[in-house]
């Protein structure tokens, strides 16, 4: 919806067209252009009466944007000026837009009445200043916000010991100030993108220095909205006491043993929620610090790959999350996400999660009654943080007592549950935190029926203030005033149809159809009856009565609103005096939707309570796969369940690899996957798919699959595969649980055997992990042989009439074949392709019983492994030993061509190899 000028506009406008406007700037402009240049990288929403403005090349951007119509307005400097707006009741619509985009917006609103500003004179301006910088990462409104989501501003800082970034450590800070989380850690370069990946920030700020730097510049631009900031925010000098001063303490002990480089990135986190939020301060908690090491490590691609969050194809729906969130709250689906994409590594932390399960788990009547007080609970947090930005309304309040309210009575009702452990009790002891009293005034004072918006006015209700109630029935006598003088009039004229309305423009005013205009119009009649306005069909008149009944009608009407207002302004500051209760009492609903939605979910799907220790275990009993379940229960499908011991034998401490094999489509994947989401659920404390699991505490989950199979991700290169390949095997270590699907599918098959051979002895001799490997190289299951801890499995298919059957069932030992083809004629290849491949395949068996491969033999398999990051191709080294070398300012551009060639020859090389 493209609208041009807004309406009762009452500030002077642009010189008109022509004239001697070419060099004049108008007052307002030169407002404009002020507020503008103070907030350059952002859109300036101008506002103006009804709308937001924008002007120049904000409104071409804004235009283009957002589908709207660019108009022009005024001229400025001889030239026009494009300009383009947005009505205020549709601005989050187009801020949404906006920022989803990655625009930044500067919301400028007019500060005073425009009638304020006419008393100055005709050729003042309104007074108008930026309230607030709309960013990704510092949205507060319901309709900017995914309500079962987390949106974090994360401040990113970094210090180095030394001249590489090895030893640089990086300290993160994150808040989300729709709810007043804040958190701190701090990690090295290595877990950096596991860190960001696992809080998946709205917004990332760092410092100008540390946006440019020419190491961690590319992995910026990866991500979706990094601000680079000027330097004094990430000022360690002054970090401290800005952030004891947003916090109004006297130091940072408050919050426990911060370093330097911590206090620099939260201070950086809430120096930049002033400056957004101009003035206003979310309810923030004092930040928390995570130590390291206290949640599983996941790498974005691990994450991406189990399809946690959402599916490869970017859906909620087929991800785990959304295959377990049973909850009933957007707060308790929130924590439920923040749970799963960040497992706990410490037991007792863990087995303190499964005890509350546990209890609802038991407890069938507490369940289903917390479920259903917990299900009419609104969303306090961001109802509070709303209040406390100036950007709440009368529901708002509404939500602050009936999560009050429900609170309380959760606590009651529960206090009976018949086993109570730790967890459940500290969250009973939030719900009571906040102030009856609060809560029942709320009660007092709102109406039944709420407005959106506090300016919309009658939200109070009745018999709650004097003032008020005195003041709304002299407004509401005056209608029926305006009613009486109705009749009078019709009487009084003989015109029966004699109206009294009112509109914008006129006011109050009296109405007669065209034919009784005259009448009106003459004396004596026009004594009384003053003439506005001739219509078409109707002729409109004023009378002094009229005018001053007007007159009182419209103070009584505004001093109402004035004393709601005045209400709402109270309860909302009595609201925000208790954030700190009040948010422990939301974060006590979220924590009890949290263990009941579990506790509904293990029993729904039949999970098991799983043992979490600190051992290097991992034995499941009848997994299964969480998605996958519920995916064939919809069409009736059973699943079929199997175990998976990667225990470490008795002689020793380090894990097992189980090297599965077996056709396509047997179920490979699905077995990989199925026991890392087992260890995920197990340690963000639910019960897992299984008969049983025993679970030694995974530190680092490793999930990769071969190029061929990960097409959708866009980026299936065999160098992706090997870099991801890389990192595990340098990073894996006994604590670890790894999975590989078909690693060295990517290329030629005696390069992607090698590859995935020397890989598996890597693992077994070097990692030490815990491992599932799934391969369609059948000659890797002669290592088991050699590696005591190698453990050969494979899915087994049955032939049927030349048919082949997939039993989904992990049974010891090794595929004899790979039954492609009995894959390739199910899925419909044409008769005639699948006899010729039938023979083809004979002929090369044959030959292959004829000349023996003797994989013994390999200098591979005896080869030592010890450095595998010095193991760098040798060609490769070459070529850059060779570029090193070379100087461009000191060659002519003969030399340089020269130089090119000799550089391509070398890259042929090893191509050809
Ligand atoms: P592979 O990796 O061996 O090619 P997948 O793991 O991709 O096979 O499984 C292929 C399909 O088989 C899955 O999409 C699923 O529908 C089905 N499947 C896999 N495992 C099971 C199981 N344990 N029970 C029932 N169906 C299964
Ligand atoms: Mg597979």
């Amino acid at each position: 919806m493209a609208l041009s000028n807004p309406i009762g506009m009452s500030e002077p406008e642009p010189p008109p067209p022509g004239g001697d406007a070419t060099a004049r700037v108008t007052p307002m402009m030169e407002q404009y252009i002020e507020i503008k240049a103070a907030n350059p990288d952002c859109l300036l929403f101008y506002r103006m009466g009804d709308f937001y403005e924008m002007f120049f090349d904000d409104a071409e951007t804004a235009s283009r944007a957002l589908g709207i119509v660019l108009t022009k307005r005024g001229k400025h400097l001889g030239a026009d000026i494009p300009m383009c707006g947005v009505p205020i009741e549709r601005a989050d619509e187009y801020l949404h837009k906006l920022i989803a985009l990655g625009h930044r917006v500067a919301v400028c609103e007019q500060l005073e009445d425009p009638a304020e500003a006419k008393k100055r004179g005709a050729k003042s301006v309104v007074k108008r200043d930026v309230v607030r910088l709309v960013t990704p990462g510092t949205l507060t409104e319901d309709t900017l916000l995914d309500a079962r989501r987390n949106n974090y501003l994360l401040a990113v800082a970094r210090a180095r010991l030394s001249s590489t970034e090895e030893d640089a450590r990086f300290a993160l800070a994150w808040i989300d100030i729709s709810t007043g989380e804040f958190r701190i850690t701090e990690c090295d370069r290595a877990s950096l993108s596991a860190e960001i990946a696992r809080l998946e920030p709205g917004e990332i700020i760092v410092s100008d220095a540390l946006f440019a730097d020419g190491e961690v510049a590319p992995f910026w631009r990866t991500l979706p909205a990094v601000t680079p900031l000027a330097r004094d925010v990430f000022d360690s000098g002054t970090a401290e006491r800005r952030l004891t001063s947003f916090f109004a303490v006297a130091t940072s002990d408050a919050f426990g043993a911060l370093t330097r480089l911590e206090l620099t990135a939260a201070a950086a986190c809430v120096t930049y929620v002033e400056r957004t939020q101009i003035g206003k301060r979310p309810p923030l908690s004092p930040p928390l610090r995570e130590s390291a090491g206290a949640t599983m490590a996941i790498d974005q691609a691990t994450r991406g790959n189990l399809e946690l969050m959402r599916t490869l194809a970017g859906e909620r729906r087929g991800s785990l999350l959304d295959a377990i969130d049973r909850t009933v709250t957007s707060a308790g689906s929130r924590l439920l996400a923040q749970r799963l994409s960040a497992p706990l590594t410490d037991p007792a932390a863990i087995g303190k999660r499964l005890d509350a399960v546990a209890s609802f788990v038991e407890d069938a009547p507490a369940r289903a009654d917390t479920r259903s007080r917990l299900a009419v609970a609104p969303d306090l947090a961001r109802a509070l943080a709303r209040l406390a930005v100036g950007r709440g309304g009368p529901r708002d309040l509404a939500a602050i007592r009936d999560g009050i309210l429900a609170a309380a009575d959760l606590a009651r009702a529960l206090a009976a549950l018949k086993n109570m452990p730790a967890d459940i009790a500290q969250a009973l002891d939030s719900c009571r935190k906040p102030d009856g009293m609060l809560a029942a005034e709320l009660a007092a004072a709102l109406a039944a029926e709420l407005p959106l918006l506090k300016r919309d006015g009658g939200f109070v209700r009745e018999g709650y203030d004097v003032a008020l109630d005195e003041t709304r029935s002299l407004r509401d006598e005056s209608r029926r005033v305006v009613a009486a003088l109705q009749a009078r009039y019709a009487e009084e004229t003989g015109v029966r149809g004699l109206k009294i309305r009112h509109n914008n423009v006129l006011g109050y005013f009296v109405e007669v159809t065209a034919q009784h205009g005259d009448k009106l119009l003459a004396a004596p009649l026009n004594a009384t009856f003053i003439h506005r306005q001739t219509l078409a069909g109707q002729v409109r008149f004023t009378t002094t009565d009229l005018g001053e009944l007007e007159a009182k009608i419209a103070s009584a009407a505004d001093r109402a609103l004035g004393l709601e207002l005045e209400i709402f302004e109270r309860l909302a500051a009595q609201a925000i005096a208790q954030s700190a209760p009040i948010k422990q009492c939301a974060e006590a609903l979220a924590q009890l939707d949290v263990s009941s939605a579990l506790a509904h979910l293990a029993l729904e799907r039949d999970y098991a309570r799983p043992q979490v220790d600190a051992s290097h275990d991992f034995a499941v009993d009848g997994g299964r796969h969480a998605v996958v379940e519920q995916a064939l229960a919809r069409d009736g499908t059973p699943f079929v369940a199997n175990d998976c011991d990667l225990s470490p034998p008795a002689e020793g401490d380090a894990g097992r690899i189980w090297l599965i094999t077996g056709p396509n489509m047997a179920g490979k994947s699905t077995f990989l996957r199925q026991n890392a989401l087992i260890a995920i659920l197990a340690q963000m404390g639910s019960f897992v798919p299984a008969k049983a699991a025993r679970i030694g505490v995974v530190d680092r989950l490793f999930s990769r699959v071969g190029a061929a199979d990960d097409l959708a991700r866009g980026r299936s290169t065999f160098m992706v595969e090997m870099v991801e390949t890389a990192a595990i095997l340098n990073q894996a270590g006994s604590g670890s649980l790894v999975i590989l699907d078909e690693i060295g599918r990517g290329t030629a098959t005696f390069d992607g055997l090698s590859i995935a051979w020397a890989t598996v002895e890597h693992l077994h001799d070097v990692n030490k992990c815990r491992a599932l490997f799934a391969t369609h190289f059948h000659e890797l299951t002669a290592l088991s042989a050699r590696l005591p801890r190698l453990y050969n499995a494979t899915v087994r298919v049955k032939e049927w009439q030349g048919d082949v059957v997939f039993l989904h069932e992990v049974v010891a030992g090794a595929a004899d074949r790979s039954y492609g083809i009995q894959v390739a004629k199910l899925a419909g290849l044409p008769t005639s392709v699948i006899e010729r491949a039938k023979l083809v395949l004979a002929k090369l068996e044959q030959e292959d019983r004829a000349a023996p491969k003797g994989f013994e033999d390999l200098p591979l398999f005896a080869a030592p492994y010890k450095a595998p990051q010095a193991a760098v191709d040798d060609a490769y080294g070459e070529l850059i030993a060779a570029l090193a070398a070379l100087h461009p300012d000191e060659m002519s551009p003969r030399d340089a061509m020269d130089a090119l060639y000799a550089l391509k020859e070398k890259l042929k090389a090893p191509e050809k190899r």
